[in-house]
């Protein structure tokens, strides 16, 4: 990298919007499920006819309650909501019911983990840990959708319309487009582990807006910002942010000054470009909306909300490390999902050991996974997958055939014995047997046979190795071991 580009430091700040999972609307009983013909979950309200008087949804405000609570925000209580002005086809009413100057929630915070320069993927190094802030929480609802796919002209769909959302800010804490992806990986996974958003970019129930800013090492003061609109994707995200940074690097380093704007990504062309300077930025002259009382989070129902807080990923993560003795790495992989993160601890608990059981999760199984949103599709149940390593215990097939096992199960969802049976697969432990193919195995190898007995005794691995090969994996480690201890005097 040049002079010029270490002289700057990046300033980043994301706004994400987050659709809560409630089954209607965040101010009418229309329902919120997705991908419904268009207009078809609309009502007065929620269409903005005159008149129709909106009625919030208690659970959308326990979802959000819980979302302030595991970002560490504190409670505001009374809370208002006000309108927000302004006018555009999806937007009937002509302003969205937003929180503005008094959010229920603010001034909370979100860790995220640094992976070491140039450390592996799959690598278990100690992560660093950063904290980013949280500015706010506040409720809001979701506006209509403008359809450009129909023919000739364009349709507006207000299915979406009054959809409760929750709005993030986050302090202007991040510095790289790989810590605001990463801010944005952990807090997606938080939301998902609620329970109170699907996680998904590409449908937009999971948005966000990016402020880049760039200043001198040293300086205090915020740099003029850019925002970058609503990008669909991590990658995008960082990929966006870092070519950010470095135009406006080049503008200040040319002597130019970065002007404020609303900026767009292209993904074709992986550049951004000008949408709106802050001269024609809105002025949504808020106001307290008349038509809603203000907020009032009764500590009951607070209480009632932490009490159904559920395990969060990294607290989880920490579990499995500690008591079931797996490694960061699988740990981190077995809680992408919290769907995948019950299967894996049913089927430890069920099974016993933890460590056998994750390593054959990950090596067989979690490449047939499919996760959409907070569904995911796993071809085994995890008492198959308990059924299947207890025949491996008990020395009724091998390790290699249990995988021969597993791929039959996960097509036809028999139980394991089944399916064993069926192949007529039985591991072989009759003790004559194996003996009888060690010894030939032994005779004609006799150069490594002599050096073995002389001491070197990873030559153990290549007599295991032929014996496997010769019985196609199907005799049992340990009568194999047993037999050539004995026959090579070891
Ligand atoms: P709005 O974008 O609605 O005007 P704010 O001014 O509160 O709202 O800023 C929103 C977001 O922009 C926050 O996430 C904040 O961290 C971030 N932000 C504000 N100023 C800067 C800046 N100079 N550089 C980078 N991010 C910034
Ligand atoms: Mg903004
Ligand atoms: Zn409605």
């Amino acid at each position: 990298m040049s002079q010029v580009a270490r002289a700057y430091e990046a300033v980043i700040g994301l706004e994400v919007h987050a659709q809560l999972l409630t089954r209607s609307k965040a101010f009418c009983s229309c329902s919120t499920a997705f991908g419904a013909p268009p207009n078809t979950h609309v009502c007065p309200t929620c269409i903005g006819l005159p008149g129709a008087l909106p009625v919030l949804n208690g659970e959308a405000v326990a979802m959000a309650v819980r979302t302030a609570l595991a970002l560490g925000c504190t409670l505001r209580t009374p809370s208002r909501f006000a309108r927000k002005n302004y006018f555009y086809p999806d937007l009937p009413k002509g302003y969205q019911i937003s929180q503005f100057d008094e959010p229920f929630s603010e001034r909370g915070h979100l860790d995220i983990e640094i992976a070491p320069a140039n450390a592996a993927e799959k690598s278990d190094a100690p992560r660093a840990m950063k904290r980013i802030g949280i500015t706010r929480v506040h409720m809001e609802e979701d506006a209509g959708k403008n359809l450009h796919d129909r023919g000739d002209s364009s349709i507006v769909d207000l299915n979406r319309s009054g959809v409760p959302l929750v709005e993030i800010v986050g302090e202007p804490d991040l510095r790289s487009g790989h810590e605001a992806a990463e801010y944005l990986r952990t807090l997606r996974d938080i939301l998902v582990f609620l329970g109170v958003n699907d996680g998904n970019l590409e449908e937009g129930s999971f948005r966000c807006d990016a402020n880049v800013s760039i200043r001198p090492v040293g300086e205090t003061k915020l740099g003029t910002r850019a925002e970058l609109k609503n990008i669909n994707s991590f990658r995008f995200v960082e990929k966006a942010i870092n070519f950010e940074i470095e135009r406006q690097e080049a503008v200040l380093s040319s002597g130019g000054r970065v002007v404020q704007e609303t900026r767009g990504w292209d993904e074709n062309k992986g550049t951004t470009f000008s949408m709106r300077s802050k001269e024609e930025a809105h002025d949504y002259r808020y106001f307290p909306d008349p038509d809603l009382p203000p907020l009032v989070l009764e500590d009951a129902f607070v209480e009632r909300v932490k009490a159904t807080m559920p395990e969060l990923p990294r607290d989880k993560r920490a579990r499995f490390v500690d008591e079931m003795k797996i490694t960061p790495y699988a740990a981190h992989v077995l809680t992408q999902h919290p769907r995948v993160a019950a299967f894996f601890e049913e089927a430890a608990t069920l099974h016993g050991d933890a460590v056998r059981v994750a390593n054959f999760i990950q090596s067989e199984v979690l490449r047939d996974v499919t996760t959409h949103g907070l569904a995911a599709e796993i071809p085994v149940s995890a008492t198959q997958i308990a059924a299947l390593m207890g025949l491996v215990d008990s020395g009724k097939i091998s390790g290699k055939q249990a995988k021969e096992v597993y791929a039959k199960m996960a097509k036809t969802d028999d139980a394991p014995e089944t399916i064993v049976a069926a192949l007529g697969m039985q591991q072989v432990t009759d003790v004559g047997a194996i003996e009888a193919i060690c010894k030939r195995i032994v005779d004609a190898n006799p150069k490594q046979a002599e050096a073995l007995r002389g001491g070197k005794t990873a030559l153990m691995g290549f007599f295991v190795g032929q014996v496997m090969k010769e019985t196609k994996g199907s005799a049992s480690p340990a009568v194999v071991n047993d037999a050539l201890k004995k026959l090579l005097g070891t």
